[in-house]
């Protein structure tokens, strides 16, 4: 029925304010000021006509009244009509609006309820409020959309409308949380409200002073809060839509992102970053304490940059383990001007926002450019408002390190075999598809007579080999093909857009290559060779079944001599 701008008592941000729309007709009960500024984001153009009911003079019910005149006559070229419930709140509203708002005569039109005769309105009811406003207090009954609704205002009493709501109607009431002579006191009223719900009527509670406390007192009445009107909050729900149209559009990329690694969601999280606390850009920053560096995993705006821990707010803000926030960087020693030289922007306002792990060791930080307020950001409120970002982004960093780490041998640095399948379910899948038509081999590489090294030299040595091999085999990677360490001293590389000839020629460069090196294995200079077996990678087998393919060569290569390549069954 009735629609709120506010629906809070003097003392909180939304004063009371109702509206309904009739055809064309545009209906407020009250304007305060607070209600003005909304209805000004409102399409007022769009009604016929704009009518006031003024319940009472007191500021938070009337004080938007003057600007709302003001704003319909000269903006939308529209006159307001101003209901005055009875002549002598009329004569107050009158000298109100033309000797101290000072509104032209033209501008709006001031009526007394006794002319006012429309399908919608019934008729004021006189109520009791502040001494100071004897007689001139007043409720409305109205008819809304063909029902029967009783909007109380301020009021001390509710007997004066009891004779006017309706089984099935609609009854707005004041109610407060504190026991005064000018207001329903939520104790007092709560077996009259329980009778009224259960006589049928549709109770709705405004002048909400202490909405926790009300809650909690007329919980079981039956009655509601009054509903307020989407554009009371349209603040709020735009940056609440801003914010799941993030999170929503996260899932949906992750879901369709083949490489299914963290960037995406380092990107998100900033833009998340950046949206909630308006600003101009946002950037996630990982921190290698070892090297001494950090690096952008998702700026907003800019290349990936690389920059020393030593200089600049970041840096800062890791080393002291604290938010960092200057509004005015250029006067700041701490801020490092580089960035700005190198890509042309300029900076106003800097926030950075520590990250750490579940250790609570540091790992990366947060940093948030040129809020989109003058007075730049503010510690308090824009750290809290970051805290989740930031909270999400230290245990998605942490995620991705161990997700690279669980793919990676420490001893050579390549890939493992968990590696090896995470590729095939990224980016080699493609490859997989038969009807793709794509093109990709394998092949399968072992250490010849590597036990006797370990035995020979010591394990340390056998490491040293193993580490000079892989390195030699990745060194010879070009960028379609990728090598993992398949098991012990067992090699195995993919390479995309490559046929069984191409494989075996790469193989053969590496055999060669390794064949002439002289490895220094733990203070002994010696060679190693490797055997090879290479296949045509067959998108109608397993992945596995392709592996055995080459593993069969590679036996045949090993029976055959060793120091070869295979690439045939027989
Ligand atoms: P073949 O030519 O037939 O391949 O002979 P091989 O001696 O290389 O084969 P075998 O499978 O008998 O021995 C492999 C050895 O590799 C045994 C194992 O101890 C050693 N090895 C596996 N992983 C590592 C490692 O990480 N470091 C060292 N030092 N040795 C390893
Ligand atoms: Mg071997
Ligand atoms: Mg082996």
């Amino acid at each position: 029925m009735l629609r709120f701008l506010g629906r809070g008592s003097a003392f909180t941000d939304e004063h009371n304010c109702a509206f309904f729309e009739s055809g064309r007709d545009l209906v407020l009960l009250d304007c305060p000021m607070s209600a003005y500024v909304k209805l000004k984001r409102k399409d007022l153009s769009s009604y016929a006509r704009i009518f006031v009911l003024v319940t009472h003079t007191h500021g938070d019910h009337i004080s938007g009244i003057g600007m709302l005149i003001d704003y319909c006559y000269f903006v939308i070229k529209n006159q307001v009509t101003i209901v005055a419930p009875s002549k002598e709140v009329m004569e107050d509203l009158s000298y109100l609006l033309r000797r101290i708002e000072g509104c032209g005569d033209a501008w709006y039109s001031l009526i007394e309820t006794a002319d006012l005769h429309e399908p919608w309105f019934d008729t004021q009811i006189a109520t009791v409020h502040t001494e100071e406003l004897a007689g001139k207090c007043f409720g409305y009954s109205l008819k809304v959309e063909g029902e029967s609704v009783v909007y109380t205002g301020d009021t001390g009493v509710l007997e004066p409308f009891e004779k006017y709501v309706t089984q099935g109607g609609y009854l707005y009431m004041e109610i407060s949380s504190v026991q005064t002579p000018v207001h329903l006191y939520v104790e007092d009223i709560r077996p009259k409200v329980v009778d009224m719900v259960n006589a049928g009527v549709h109770v709705f509670l405004m002048h909400l002073d202490d909405e926790g406390k009300i809650e909690t007192m007329m919980k079981g009445t039956g009655a509601q809060f009054a509903p307020l009107d989407e554009m009371s909050m349209e603040d709020n729900g735009k940056l609440l839509n801003d914010i799941f149209g993030i999170t929503d559009s996260l899932y949906k990329d992750m879901c369709m992102n083949d490489r299914k690694d963290h960037a995406l969601i380092f990107s998100y999280l900033t833009e998340l970053g950046k949206t909630i606390v308006d600003a101009d850009r946002a950037s996630f920053w990982k921190w290698d304490k070892r090297k001494g560096v950090l690096w952008t995993m998702s700026a907003t705006g800019v290349d990936k940059i690389v920059i020393p821990d030593s200089a600049g707010l970041v840096g800062k803000s890791l080393r002291e383990k604290k938010t960092v926030i200057t509004n005015d960087p250029y006067s700041d020693p701490d801020f490092n001007r580089e960035v700005d030289l190198k890509t042309g922007y300029r900076t106003r306002s800097v926030l950075v926002l520590p990250v750490a792990d579940i250790n609570g060791n540091f790992i990366g930080a947060l940093q948030l450019l040129n809020k989109n307020d003058p007075k730049g950001f503010d510690e308090v409120e824009d750290s809290k408002k970051l805290s989740l970002a930031a909270l999400v982004c230290g245990i998605a960093l942490e995620s991705e390190t161990f997700l690279e780490e669980s793919h990676h041998d420490k001893l050579t640095g390549l890939k493992n075999r968990m590696g090896f399948y995470y590729d095939f379910g990224g980016k080699f899948k493609e490859y997989l598809l038969p009807q793709s038509g794509k093109t990709m081999s394998v092949f399968i590489c072992d250490i010849d007579k590597f036990k006797r090294v370990n035995d020979t030299y010591g394990h340390n040595a056998g490491d040293d080999v193993l580490a000079f091999a892989s390195h030699l085999v990745e060194s010879l990677c070009s960028e379609n093909d990728s090598v993992y360490r398949w098991g012990g001293e067992e090699f195995v590389m993919v390479m995309r857009d490559t046929d069984l000839e191409g494989a075996a020629k790469k193989a053969e460069e590496v055999r060669v290559k390794l064949m002439n090196s002289d490895i220094d294995a733990d203070g002994t200079t010696i060679r190693c060779t490797m055997s090879f077996g290479c296949a045509l990678f067959d998108p109608n087998k397993s992945i596995e079944e392709n592996i055995s393919v080459a593993d069969g060569r590679l036996y045949i290569a090993k029976e055959t001599g060793r120091n070869r390549v295979c690439k045939e069954d027989s």
